[in-house]
């Protein structure tokens, strides 16, 4: 349920509501909106609360939340949320564009493509210093080195880092050195993990599992928001379809989709989504083009001696031109990037 407070209620009125809240055995969230604020009552229904509620000072109102995700839900929140965080801005019309090779794979590597992308218009570097791989004999990351790494890049350049985290037990480790904790798809339902982002106050990038539908993806995302963390963004980098072509199918619909039932921004990764270089460019402009509130692509030095993910990696100068281009359809837009 969403406890409407009137717009003149203050802030003891809606404490007020809230307490009431936890006393019927709910969990309550307080949003406040441009208008007003609501006070969102997420649990198990039972008999009488709505009456209970709706009769306490200030409310205006009290209606169910028909999405089974209750946080993301538009229906709590109509305003698209906004992530700020040292030098990236995404959502509510600012495109963020977060870019950077696959892995961390040595100081030099990770700071000149920081140096390369920061000058293309990156406002986030990416790089990966655990690493989920498929087969256990590849390349795992340089794990706290990498993130050393990262630490340091951000240092010189000045971009927001956003590296994956794989297990609870690391996210204090990766918290400590990261601006955002990527979760990256093979762990979108892994629940525990969910949880422990959302325990920590760094903001979040949830990518979509290859073989989620988007109510799973949204449910993923209500696990980390039920913990009280409001910072996460939405990521489609591509599901599994009986396509061989490319390396996932990437469906650019997710982002209208998403935005009609979240406030969550949105943002796609051409790299995971095609697997391909070459269709990174056009996917990046087409991703803008359908209203993403951000990009994350991989971006490597010398993408044929990668450790990992070459094949869908762009020069530092593929992306600048990319860059280029996507302003250019944000501009024609109204979209600030
Ligand atoms: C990554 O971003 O490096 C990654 C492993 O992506 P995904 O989790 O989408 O496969
Ligand atoms: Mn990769």
């Amino acid at each position: 349920m969403i406890v409407v407070m009137k717009t003149s209620a203050s802030q003891e009125n809606i404490d007020a509501v809230a307490r009431r809240v936890e006393e019927l055995g709910l969990k309550s969230h307080i949003i406040v909106g441009t208008e007003r604020t609501v006070v969102a009552a997420i649990g198990e229904k039972r008999n009488g609360e709505r009456e209970t509620l709706e009769s306490l000072e200030a409310v205006d109102k009290v209606v169910p939340i028909l999405a089974p995700y209750k946080v993301a839900s538009v229906e709590t929140k109509p305003e698209p949320t906004t992530i700020t965080t040292g030098s990236f801005t995404m959502g509510g019309g600012h495109i963020g564009v977060i870019a950077g090779p696959c892995s961390v794979e040595s100081e030099q590597q990770i700071l000149e493509t920081a140096r390369m992308v920061k000058a293309a218009g990156a406002t986030g570097l990416r790089g990966g210093a655990f690493k989920p791989r498929t087969n256990p004999y590849s390349f795992q990351g340089m794990k706290e080195e990498g993130l050393k790494l990262l630490a340091a890049a951000r240092e010189e350049t000045g971009l927001a880092v956003v590296t994956e985290v794989m297990t609870p037990q690391h996210v204090e480790l990766v918290g400590s050195y990261a601006d955002v904790l990527q979760i990256g798809a093979r762990n979108m339902q892994n629940y525990h993990l969910l949880q422990a982002v959302g325990e920590q106050p760094k903001p979040v990038l949830l990518k979509r599992g290859p073989s989620a539908s988007i109510d799973e993806f949204l449910l993923a995302a209500e696990y980390i928001l039920d913990q009280g963390n409001t910072q996460v963004m939405l990521c489609e980098r591509g599901v599994r379809t009986f396509e061989t072509h490319t390396r996932f199918t990437l469906p650019l619909a997710t982002v209208p989709y998403l935005q009609e039932r979240t406030h969550l921004p949105v943002i796609i990764d051409p790299s995971h989504g095609t697997g391909i270089t070459s269709l990174v460019p056009p996917m990046c402009r087409a991703a803008i083009a359908v209203g993403c509130d951000g990009l994350i692509v991989e971006v490597h030095p010398d993408p044929s001696k990668a450790m990992s993910d070459g094949a869908q990696s762009m020069t530092p100068e593929l992306f600048h031109s990319s860059m280029e281009d996507c302003r250019k359809v944000a501009d024609a837009l109204g979209y600030k990037m």
